[in-house]
């Protein structure tokens, strides 16, 4: 390709792993209209801003990355654009508020980017799309062409949501829940799988519900059983499951199906009925224990990690405290903990009894130091024993060793080599830390 007529984009992700996924997408797309990554944003002739509005603060934080790249505009005059949550919300607002915007990408509009970028290099104009597509386009992926780096790969197997949960903004920005084709998931893992990828994580805001709305008639399990087949994948992990959809028949797949990793991401977002009825999230926690009961006597190994939410409106320190007992007894491996956030145009937005903010605070960190207790002593419990490690890359803490994952994807620091990328070794564990093991490797 001609050099002159090479263009440069820096993306900057905020949120979760369908937004790192739809990153990774957009880079995809725009290779094919001659641009390649920077990493530096002064070098950039596009600046995306792959945004999240799942709670105030990642959502204050474009606010700020937006002040930060107005000087390239007024310097350079680098197109500077918005994709994901934040975008879908605002839409035209965003337009209005940041003058030196050039574009606003809702969530299900990212394939049609190349179109906008050029409406915009040759007129100038300003571009806004956020509307949804029935037709569902938006699930289709750009696949990679050339061998990837990345041992694991995401797939999204379906988008947005139809639970409502009061609290959330997902349905609204990321719309109703679409289910991709399986045959379309079976080949691009086969693609993945060519190319040297060996484990994937499926993705989907509820991917238990998986298949509902397709023309064939398929299940999340019955999609399991077949990627387990696809030759080259050695691991498969999926998220979220959403409790009150988790099937007796997905929890057999743990010791059904050898590839799927003995990990589950059960989200519970509190351990009071009464909070969790009026967060509408379907389910007891009764219910929530009994599942996990099920999981742990199907598969006893399995790790477990989870969602929660403190300082919910009308949290009394009770329900907080049920909160914590949950928490003794399922014992997670990890947690993802939050305070409240309300977010514009969601039910429990209009809840008065809201928590003072130093409350959701006390109880946050009460919450977290529990749990980096017990991660830690999850982690102890590891000494000694002889773990399948998927081998990913340089470690982050030093250059001498090499990192990667368990099954129950616990990360792994150990002496090695870089041409052990995307080996499966045996790694005999020696130290624990509350997030990361250290081992050495097992010459047999
Ligand atoms: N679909 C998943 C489920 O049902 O569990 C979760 C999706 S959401 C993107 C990820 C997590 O963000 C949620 O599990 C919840 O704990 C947290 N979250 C969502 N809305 C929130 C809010 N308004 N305030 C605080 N945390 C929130
Ligand atoms: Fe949000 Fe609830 Fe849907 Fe999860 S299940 S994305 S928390 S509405």
């Amino acid at each position: 390709m001609n050099g002159s007529t090479q263009k440069r984009v820096y993306i900057e992700t905020y949120g979760c792993q369908m937004n790192e996924h739809d990153s990774e997408q957009i880079l995809r797309l725009l290779e094919r209209s001659h641009y390649i990554e920077t990493k530096n944003a002064r070098e950039a002739d596009l600046v995306l801003i792959n945004t999240c509005s799942v709670r105030e603060k990642p959502e204050h934080k474009v606010y700020s990355a937006l002040g930060r790249f107005k000087k390239l505009k007024e310097e350079k005059g680098t197109i500077i654009g918005v994709a994901g949550c934040v975008a879908q919300q605002e839409g035209e607002k965003l337009l209005d508020r940041i003058p030196f915007l050039d574009m606003v990408i809702g969530t299900q509009a990212i394939p049609w980017l190349p179109q906008y970028l050029q409406k915009i290099e040759v007129s100038g104009q300003r571009v806004c799309e956020t509307d949804f597509d029935p037709e569902g386009r938006y699930l289709t992926s750009l696949l990679p062409q050339e061998p990837v780096r990345q041992v694991k790969s995401y797939v999204t197997i379906m988008q947005g949501c139809n639970h409502f949960c009061s609290f959330c903004i997902v349905p609204y920005v990321r719309g109703r829940e679409k289910s991709r084709a399986s045959q379309d998931i079976i080949e691009e893992i086969k693609h993945l799988a060519r190319l040297g990828v060996k484990e994937v994580c499926l993705l989907g805001q509820n991917v238990n519900g998986y298949g509902k709305g397709l023309a064939e008639e398929i299940s999340f399990s019955k999609l399991l059983g077949r990627i387990n087949q696809a030759e080259g994948i050695e691991r498969i992990r999926f998220t979220t499951s959403h409790p009150k959809d988790l099937s007796e028949e997905l929890i057999e797949t743990f010791s059904n199906f050898k590839k799927v990793c003995e990990h589950i991401h059960l989200p519970f977002q509190s351990g009071s009925n009464k909070v969790l009825k009026s967060m509408r999230r379907g389910y007891t926690k009764e219910v929530y224990l009994d599942k996990i009961d099920r999981l742990k006597k199907v598969c006893p190994s399995i790790a477990i990690t989870a969602d929660v939410i403190v300082g919910f409106p009308g949290e009394e320190e009770e329900d907080f405290q049920e909160t914590l007992d949950l928490m003794e007894r399922v014992r997670f491996d990890d947690l993802y903990s939050f305070k409240y956030s309300p977010r514009k145009g969601t039910r429990a937005s209009q809840f008065e009894d809201r928590i003072e903010e130093c409350v959701k605070q006390d109880r946050l960190s009460i919450l977290q130091r529990f749990q980096k207790e017990m991660s830690f002593q999850k982690n102890q419990a590891l000494g000694g024993s002889v773990e399948e490690v998927l081998v990913e890359g340089r470690s982050k803490q030093s250059d001498q060793d090499m990192s990667g994952r368990t099954r129950s994807n616990k990360i792994v620091n150990f002496e090695g080599i870089s041409d052990l990328v995307g080996k499966l070794l045996h790694v005999r564990i020696n130290k624990a830390y509350a997030h990361s093991l250290r081992g050495e490797i097992l010459t047999d």
